[in-house]
C-alpha cells in the first residue's frame, strides 16, 4: 500500500511547538474527519473553529502539506496538517508519543466566565439566562 512519508519527526520537524500542541490537541478532541488515501496524498476534512480540508503528500520522500485555512495558505504547517498527520500515524499502526501533553500550555488560572458558571450551576442558574441574570448582580 503506498503511503505518504509521513512521521512524527518530520511533523515535528515542520511544526513549531505550539501548532504541534495545537494539532495534538485536534487530534484527541476527534477533530480529524474520515482520511483518504490517494496514491502519494492523504486528505481529510479537519474540523476546529472551522472546517479546513487538509492534503498531505510525499513529495519525493519529503513532506509537503497543504490546506485551506489562513495559516495554512500562508504556506506555514498548521494545526490541521498537525492533525491530520497525528491521524493517520494512528491508522497507519504507529504510536503516537502522547508523552508531549504535558507540555500542553494548561489553563490553571480560572477566568471569569468559569467562575461564573461555577456559580450559576451551584445555584441551578442556566447559562442561557446568566447574561441577563449577571447584569443584575453586578
Ligand atoms: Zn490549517
Amino acid at each position: 500500500m503506498p503511503s505518504p512519508h509521513i512521521s512524527l519527526d518530520a511533523i515535528r520537524a515542520l511544526a513549531s511547538e505550539k501548532t504541534f500542541a495545537r494539532g495534538m490537541a485536534y487530534f484527541h478532541e476527534g477533530a480529524v474527519g474520515t482520511i483518504d488515501e490517494d496514491g502519494d496524498t492523504i486528505s481529510a476534512t479537519v474540523t476546529g473553529t472551522h472546517p479546513y480540508h487538509v492534503e498531505l503528500t510525499n513529495c519525493d520522500g519529503e513532506l509537503d502539506y497543504d490546506c485551506t485555512c489562513p495559516v495554512g495558505e500562508d504556506g506555514e504547517f498548521c494545526k490541521h496538517a498537525v492533525a491530520l498527520g497525528l491521524a493517520w500515524l494512528e491508522n497507519g499502526g504507529e504510536e503516537v508519543f502522547h508523552a508531549d501533553e504535558s507540555k500542553t500550555p494548561k489553563k490553571k488560572r480560572v477566568s471569569k466566565s468559569d467562575m461564573l458558571r461555577k456559580y450559576l450551576g451551584k445555584h441551578r442558574i442556566s447559562i442561557r439566562n446568566s447574561e441577563r441574570f449577571f447584569r443584575h448582580i453586578v
